[in-house]
């Protein structure tokens, strides 16, 4: 009886399913990108610096995937097989883009690794993903040299430019990258079929809030995302763009840019090793290149060199900052003095990254300027795919009117589920906490206040240090400012600021403390302000809180209450 049930559901649902048709049953696939960008976008150019004093290597995207079809046999041979790590220690260039690819035509999980990690936190990276295969530019050899005997599971190291290398770094039995790419032919090999759930890439976050976690990125997530972060209000990236991903490779896949340029077909320009401000100006210069995406630290280098030497862009239209909060002061000279737009983004590593991106609405657009430059400070709107909720400590969700902060959860297919080793990443409800402190405002825009851990709590009520660090920053004697919260007997924790001064200005303590209160609500004006000659950056670029923590944690605010300091411990 239960067995005739049964043929009859079944039989039912087909025939349902015959009435109602259905769609292909196509996974989704990272080597289908760089496949159909070599069919359709055949002669777009990848151009990719090079800094050994030679001339910027350039091919298009149909003699890249010959490439990737070359690497991909080669790596078969090796014995590599899928769900294997190939680890990779380079820069943004054409051979760090081939190894996206080929590892994941494979099935292979392309890890990047992070050269501004410690060596520690490297060695333990790398036993932790079990890498098989490392492949590495030649400025990481010194590195790879000394972690080598502590690394369990390396069983071959692959150099790019070995040639270049010079004699005391290189590794007996390394093998040369382009050594190994002309033992094979470029004809397609069988690419592996993988499910669209298996992964194809690993990052680990940089561990500024603890312990380095691996976040694993599958082929169906990383598609939906390259297309969602190229929609015209998100990247707005096309065929028409000539594009460079400043923001490294090593890092979050460079804002999953190395997949969502060859899907839509832009020409794509890598900086390579050379960071610079002037090395960057000269290469977006000499490629036309139309858009650019980097971190607030690139982009002090940049505007550095080009208010030195008063030049200004030909070809750039706009830029996506992100992975910090943009100072509006940045934001006003990129647009008012270089005519290029900035398009604020946030992410994080276990959103792929891109989470939200700060383009305007039909309504917004017609506001005044000001209004405008302070929308743009705001990190934007999610993008298609990604939900957003704020709550409060209890659980508590807090309404968008752009005034209650509160923890910022999102969810979507390329959100983290769980971390490397089954560690837990989204909690038992389906949503992830960023660990960010966020308002939403009636419109949908996300304000990053801080980040939890940084936020100051000051009284009962948070002062948001990145908030401090932007409205220091607009004072012309500031190049980079960094606010922490030090512990206060009465207040429980009260703002210290530390600033970089501008070369040759007479910046002072006292006078950055007049400006502050002109823009700031008295209480949240710091209780000292420090001068320092540098501030220290993390392996992403970002202020390195933690440290400065340590170094200031002799550093005692005057027990004062808020009136007193406003005269100042300065
Ligand atoms: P980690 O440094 O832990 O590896 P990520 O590089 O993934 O982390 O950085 C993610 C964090 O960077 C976010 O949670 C947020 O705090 C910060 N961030 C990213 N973009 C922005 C932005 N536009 N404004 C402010 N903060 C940002």
């Amino acid at each position: 009886m239960r067995h005739r049930e049964s043929r009859l559901s079944r039989s039912i649902s087909t025939t349902r399913s015959t009435m109602l048709g259905s769609m292909m049953d196509v996974p989704m696939n990272v080597i289908q990108i760089i496949e159909r960008a070599s069919r359709h976008h055949g002669s777009t150019e990848i151009v990719s610096a090079r800094s050994h004093g030679e001339e910027a290597h350039r091919y298009t995207y149909a003699e890249a995937y010959q490439r990737v079809c070359q690497l991909g046999k080669a790596l078969r041979a090796l014995g590599l097989e899928p769900g294997d790590r190939v680890g990779t220690l380079a820069w943004n260039s054409h051979a760090h883009l081939e190894v996206y690819y080929a590892t994941a035509g494979l099935g292979l999980v392309c890890h990047t690794l992070n050269p501004r990690f410690s060596a520690v936190d490297l060695e333990w990276i790398i036993n932790h993903a079990e890498d098989q295969v490392l492949i590495v530019d030649i400025d990481f050899l010194p590195l790879v040299k000394d972690l080598l005997p502590r690394l369990e599971t390396i069983r071959q190291v692959i150099v790019i430019d070995s040639q270049l290398a010079p004699a005391a770094d290189r590794i007996p039995d390394a093998l040369d990258y382009e050594a190994l790419l002309a033992t094979e032919s470029s004809s397609s090999p069988d690419w592996a079929t993988v499910d669209e759930h298996q992964p194809c890439g690993l990052c680990y976050t940089s561990g500024t809030t603890g312990m380095p976690k691996g976040v694993t990125y599958t082929h169906r997530s990383t598609t939906l995302h390259a297309y969602a972060s190229s929609l015209p209000d998100s990247f707005a990236l096309s065929a028409q763009d000539a594009v460079m991903p400043i923001v490294p490779m090593f890092h979050v896949n460079a804002w999953g840019l190395p997949y969502s340029l060859p899907l839509v077909g832009a020409k794509i320009v890598l900086p390579g090793r050379a960071l610079d401000g002037e090395s960057l100006f000269q290469l977006m210069e000499a490629e036309q290149v139309t858009m650019a995406a980097g971190v607030p630290t690139v982009w002090l280098g940049i505007l550095e060199h080009l208010n030195q030497k008063s030049r200004t862009f030909s070809s750039l239209k706009r830029t996506v900052i992100g992975g910090s909060a943009a100072p509006e002061s940045m934001i006003r000279t990129i647009e008012s003095t270089h005519k290029v737009s900035v398009v604020h983004a946030w992410g994080m590593t276990e959103i792929s990254p891109t989470g939200a991106v700060n383009t305007p609405t039909r309504a917004l657009r017609q506001t005044d300027e000001e209004l405008s430059l302070s929308l743009k400070k705001k990190q934007g709107r999610a993008i298609p795919g990604i939900d957003i909720r704020i709550e409060k400590a209890d659980g508590t969700t807090l309404p968008w009117d752009g005034s209650s902060p509160g923890h910022l959860l999102v969810r979507g297919p390329w959100v983290v589920q769980q971390y490397t080793g089954g560690v837990v990443g989204a909690r038992s409800d389906g949503w992830f906490d960023t660990g960010d402190i966020a308002t939403v405002d009636t419109q949908g825009f996300i304000h990053i206040v801080d980040r939890s851990k940084d936020v100051i709590k000051s009284g009962g009520e948070w002062i948001s240090s990145i908030a401090l660090e932007s409205t220091a920053c607009e004072h012309p004697g500031v190049f980079e400012a960094a606010v922490i919260g030090l512990p206060h007997p009465k207040w429980m924790e009260r703002p210290l600021l530390i600033c970089v001064p501008r070369p040759n200005s007479s910046l002072s303590p006292r006078e950055l403390r007049d400006f502050l209160a002109e823009r700031l609500p008295k209480w949240w004006l710091p209780d000292a302000i420090e001068l320092v000659d540098s501030l220290p950056h993390g392996a992403t670029g970002k202020l390195l809180k933690t440290e400065l923590r340590q170094q200031f944690s002799h550093y005692s605010l005057a027990p004062a209450d808020n009136e007193r300091t406003a005269g100042g411990v300065l």
